[in-house]
């Protein structure tokens, strides 16, 4: 009999009640008890979803993030955030939200002016975890009162719990040593935590527990991987079973480390190849259960279920009762029910599984392999018929987007000229001061901004009286950059929601859910579009918009648009080609966008690559080929312009160092960053590698609602100049101001251009 299993189950709810609950929690709407009994339902219903399991997840709950569940069972929660009034859920929500000083809820003289936990993406995902906090210091205590109860509850429903921790090397892993000490030495203090943790879950009669090392799937220095021996032969004989679990991706050359681990189980991510299968059938020790991750976490397509079959019947001859199935990793990364998608296209709609779908393919898996094919023939034939359908669908299918993909050549990502001669010829007609200033491209998004788009989406607004109500924000938009002096305007963008999913819209081969939400981190979740098919640009997207924008001013406009790479890297992808293809169609798209915009006097245009480093790979080894068909898809689209236009992108992280030659060889004319809380260390890079066009970085910090003052934006501009020519340098935030008000804004950058034209004087 082959055993079904889950990692994990998406916590945020098929409504985002969680979501909700939180909110309205925070904002003292509702009782504590409340927000308890929205989880315990929650819980409830996940559990309900997971029913065809033999054994179920218990544990992956949580009401802000299961990284700093982790650090509250191992007692770990920041020194900053004890001593409060309150109890142990108002401690952890200081650590995932912070307090500050000046709103604090009324709480400024009491816990005003605690700091959130920082937090960063989960390995390579869009979710985003507390990161642990460590010092020399650090001792870790056990509190298992969330997952004890966790697991009374599920044990009360009749589920066959499965208790989830993350893995003791993980968790330093993925840490952050404060003081910079060496944080794997916190090992010998954290392993006995764990041991007493397992006895308490033995003691319980738990008879499986997962625990989750995705670290494995990522370069190991030998330390680390030493670190790995250590932890597990020090749990090796507690009484529960481990099933160390691996995702988001193939173990590779940490196989033998892996398989040889004395724990009683293993499970592997098969989605993205099964080069780790072959030879752990052969490695992995005959005692050992092998779970297969085979029906993808991490995106929304109906597995080929009789494709998968066709290579696990013979796995499962061979294993026997050691075999387990489940979904690749935690189904945190996918929406919960595709039932709900009442608006969905039907012929998209039947291509895609989510959350609880996939609980039902792993079901009619598990039955083929226990009962025979047969027993699920009318399961299986609907599923082949569902993904032959999508193979030979005419949308998924466009012949000339193919041939255009086909034609690409290097010539087509090449501008005519070098950056030095390309330069003279835009300052020749832009005819900029020295330190000019602009900004990344969104202002604020009023209610009424919201207000319009939400009726004209609604048919409460027509046509007519939409573009109006957008032509008079563009207007006014225009009107205050004018006052302020800005030297290259923006139109403001307040025809968009969302940066990735207004270019979607206009796309054919993009598909949209109605409640695809998943979750981003804590309340927070985002719904991304869906690429189903070939990529192509039935009509302008931008040009209308920004033509009318021009039209207003007689200084430089500049069209903004987003790039194929973050374009890409914040969708649900095909499965069907590899990314780098999708992404070369999504770049010959905006190609033809910057080329209709140049075509209609728009000789400033920004794309926006705000997530091409999110698009890292995991293991470095990887990261050339990446950055590779990355870049050259930003040349693709931006490239074909004459030596006039003028080239920006912006990407608003501050890790360059690792990345600053992909960067250069974008070669965009000007990229402006996010500097203004590094202290413009970060351009350290781009003077260590002498990069060699404009750069503009952000000196204002647009995440923070505290107006700058003029001299501390000169500071950061004269810090600059110390590392960037200043003929090469300009001034402006260091992202869109779309979620700040028009009160805070106007001040700020009053005192950005201010700053720049002193610095013009002392020039
Ligand atoms: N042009 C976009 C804006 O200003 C850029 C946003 C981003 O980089 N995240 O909103
Ligand atoms: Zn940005």
């Amino acid at each position: 009999m082959v055993l079904t299993h889950n990692l994990g189950f998406p916590r945020i709810g098929g409504a985002r009640e969680l979501k909700f609950a939180l909110e309205s929690y925070w904002k003292g709407q509702s009782s504590r008890d409340e927000l308890l009994a929205v989880g315990i339902a929650l819980r409830r219903r996940h559990w309900q979803d997971q029913a065809v399991l033999d054994l179920t997840p218990v544990g992956d709950f949580s009401f802000y993030d299961q990284v700093l569940d982790m650090s509250e069972t191992l007692g770990n929660l920041p020194e900053r955030v004890h001593g409060f009034h309150g109890d142990a859920l108002d401690n952890y929500f200081r650590v995932a939200r912070g307090r500050s000083a000046q709103s604090a809820e009324g709480h400024a003289s009491c816990c005003g002016g605690v700091a959130a936990g920082e937090m960063t993406k989960w390995f390579d995902t869009n979710y985003h975890y507390i990161v642990p906090e460590f010092t020399t210091d650090t001792t870790f205590v056990l509190d298992a009162t969330r997952l004890l109860a966790q697991l009374a509850e599920a044990r009360a429903l009749g589920v066959n719990a499965k208790p989830v921790l993350i893995g003791p090397v993980t968790y330093l892993a993925i840490g952050k040593a404060k003081d910079d000490s060496n944080r794997l030495a916190l090992l010998p203090r954290l392993l006995p935590v764990y041991g007493q943790l397992l006895k308490i879950l033995a003691d319980q009669g738990v008879e499986w527990v997962q625990i989750d090392e995705p670290i494995l799937v990522t370069e190991l220095a030998p330390e680390w991987q030493q670190a790995f021996e250590q932890a597990y032969h020090h749990l090796k004989n507690c009484r529960v079973k481990l099933l160390l679990a691996t995702y988001f991706g193939q173990l590779l050359e940490n196989r033998h480390l892996a398989t040889h681990l004395p724990v009683a189980g293993l499970h592997i991510d098969v989605t993205g190849g099964r080069e780790d299968l072959t030879l752990l059938l052969d490695l992995l020790p005959e005692h050992k259960v092998l779970s297969l991750g085979v029906i993808s976490g991490r995106n929304i397509w109906k597995t080929d279920l009789n494709g998968v079959l066709d290579w696990l019947e013979p796995v499962a001859k061979r294993l026997g009762e050691r075999l387990w199935i489940a979904p690749s990793c935690s189904l945190l990364h996918v929406p919960v029910d595709l039932d709900r998608e009442d608006a969905m296209e039907a012929d998209v709609k039947s291509w895609l599984s989510f959350a609880r779908q996939k609980m039902e393919e792993l079901a009619v898996l598990a039955q083929a392999l226990n009962n025979g094919r047969a027993s699920v023939q009318s399961a299986l034939e609907a599923n082949r018929a569902a993904i032959d359908a999508r193979y030979q669908s005419p949308r998924v299918n466009n012949p000339a987007v193919k041939a255009a993909v086909a034609a690409i050549t290097p010539e087509l990502g090449h501008r005519h000229s070098a950056y030095a001669r390309r330069i003279e010829k835009q300052a020749a007609w832009l005819k900029l001061p020295a330190y000019p200033t602009t900004t990344i491209g969104s202002f604020p998004q009023t209610t009424e901004i919201r207000q319009a788009r939400s009726d004209y989406k609604a048919g409460r607004l027509d046509e007519a009286g939409y573009r109006a109500a957008m032509q008079a924000e563009i207007t006014r938009c225009v009107r205050e950059q004018e006052a302020l002096d800005l030297d290259v305007l923006v139109h403001g963008e307040a025809e968009r929601n969302d940066m990735v999913e207004y270019f979607g819209e206009q796309l054919d081969g993009y598909a949209f859910s109605r409640f695809g939400w998943v979750q981003s981190y804590g309340s927070r979740c985002v719904k991304p579009p869906i690429l189903f098919g070939d990529i192509c640009r039935p009509q302008p997207m931008t040009v209308t918009w920004t033509q009318y924008a021009q039209s207003q001013t007689q200084r430089p406009m500049k069209g903004m648009l987003t790039g194929p790479v973050t374009i890409l890297n914040w969708s649900f992808v095909r499965d069907d080609q590899p990314r780098s293809v999708s992404c070369y169609q999504l770049a010959l798209a905006i190609r033809e966008e910057v080329l209709d915009l140049e075509k209609a006097g728009v000789r400033v245009i920004q794309i926006d690559e705000a997530a091409l480093r999110e698009g890292l790979p995991l293991r470095k080894s990887q990261w050339r080929t990446y950055l590779d068909w990355a870049v050259e898809s930003f040349r693709l689209a931006a490239n074909g312009v004459a030596d006039e236009t003028q080239i920006h992108t912006h990407m608003c992280y501050s890790e360059f160092n690792d990345i600053i030659a992909s960067i250069a060889e974008m070669d965009a004319d000007v990229i402006t960053i996010e500097t203004s809380r590094s202290d413009m260390e970060l351009l350290d890079a781009f003077d260590a590698f002498s990069y060699p066009n404009q750069i503009g970085p952000g000196v204002y910090d647009i995440h923070s609602p505290n107006i700058p003052t003029q001299q501390h934006m000169e500071q950061l501009m004269r810090k600059a100049a110390e590392r960037i020519p200043a003929e090469r340098l300009w001034v402006n935030p260091d992202c869109g101001l779309k979620t700040r008000q028009w009160a805070e804004v106007i001040p700020a950058l009053k005192r950005m251009v201010a700053a720049a034209k002193a610095l013009r004087q002392g020039a």
